[in-house]
């Protein structure tokens, strides 16, 4: 087989196992509500677009580390699943909110994710998609053009402590969200400066007791409190999830976030 036949007939092979874990989400009860799409968002072009985009992730997976989590069924629960888990809450503070002007940030996205797959089930929100690696976002930005998501969403490459002493970025988003970025005092750091007063910080994390504690003190300090921590088993996979849900009560210290240097030398 040639280079091409090669390519295609892998990609060929990956979009059906991809379709078949699709349709096993759709055919568990809870991921229609989970997904809530609104009704002038077609579920078929949704599933395209996120087909679409897991296929574009594999395929550029195989030249530049994009994800350690390669099979059809650990894409589509570890990473797309997992990602729609913050929707409820996403949608609790959207209901507060005109749905113009709403700003979310995924900080740390990576390959994408949370964001992409909001994005994709919330097509009118304007989503914010940060990293401090370039190359990722370039393929963020690349695939989101192929599959044609529609405005608004902005890539922004920068380190999370960069953006918290900017005034453009400071305290103006009304949801941060953050997957396997950094341990949970550093991590709300990074993000807590960002929240608008407000706002909600939600950490993606798998078992977090003694983060959470070690983290309280953090919290406290950047001016927010824990409202709820949600623990669940990810449908399908076994494996313990968290989302911890931070209010910013009250606007973070000047002096936060500090320096990468600082941070790493003593965390919160
Ligand atoms: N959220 C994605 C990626 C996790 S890997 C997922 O769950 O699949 C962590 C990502 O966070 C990396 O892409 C890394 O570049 C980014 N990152 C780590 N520290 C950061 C910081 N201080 N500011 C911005 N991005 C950061």
């Amino acid at each position: 087989m040639s280079m091409a036949e090669q390519r295609v007939s892998f990609r060929e092979e990956m979009y059906e196992a991809l379709k078949r874990e699709w349709q096993e989400l759709l055919d568990e009860e809870f991921f229609l509500p989970l997904l809530s799409l609104s009704p002038a968002t077609s579920l078929q072009k949704t599933a395209e677009q996120i087909l679409e985009f897991l296929l574009l992730m594999l395929e550029q997976n195989i030249s530049m580390n994009l994800s350690a989590i390669k099979e059809p069924r650990d894409v589509m629960r570890l990473h797309i699943l997992d990602s729609f888990t913050i929707l409820p809450f996403l949608d609790a503070e959207l209901a507060k909110e005109a749905e113009t002007g709403f700003r979310f940030l995924d900080l740390g996205t990576g390959a994408g994710f949370p964001g992409v797959p909001i994005k994709l089930v919330r097509p009118g929100l304007h989503v914010y998609l940060v990293d401090a690696l370039a190359k990722r976002l370039h393929f963020i930005e690349r695939s989101l053009r192929k599959i044609g998501a529609g405005d608004p969403w902005t890539i922004y490459h920068a380190r999370a402590e960069q953006m918290g002493r900017e005034k453009q970025h400071r305290e103006q988003y009304d949801f941060v969200a953050a997957r396997a970025v950094a341990r949970l005092a550093t991590l709300l750091e990074y993000a807590l400066p960002l929240v608008r007063v407000g706002g909600v910080f939600c950490a993606m994390k798998g078992r977090v007791e003694e983060e959470q504690k070690e983290a309280e003190r953090a919290a406290k300090l950047l001016g927010a409190e824990l409202e709820k921590a949600d623990r669940f088993v990810l449908p399908g996979t076994g494996q313990d999830r968290s989302l911890l849900i931070y209010r910013k009560v009250a606007p973070s210290p000047r002096k936060y976030p500090r320096s990468n240097a600082q941070i790493k030398k003593k965390p919160l």
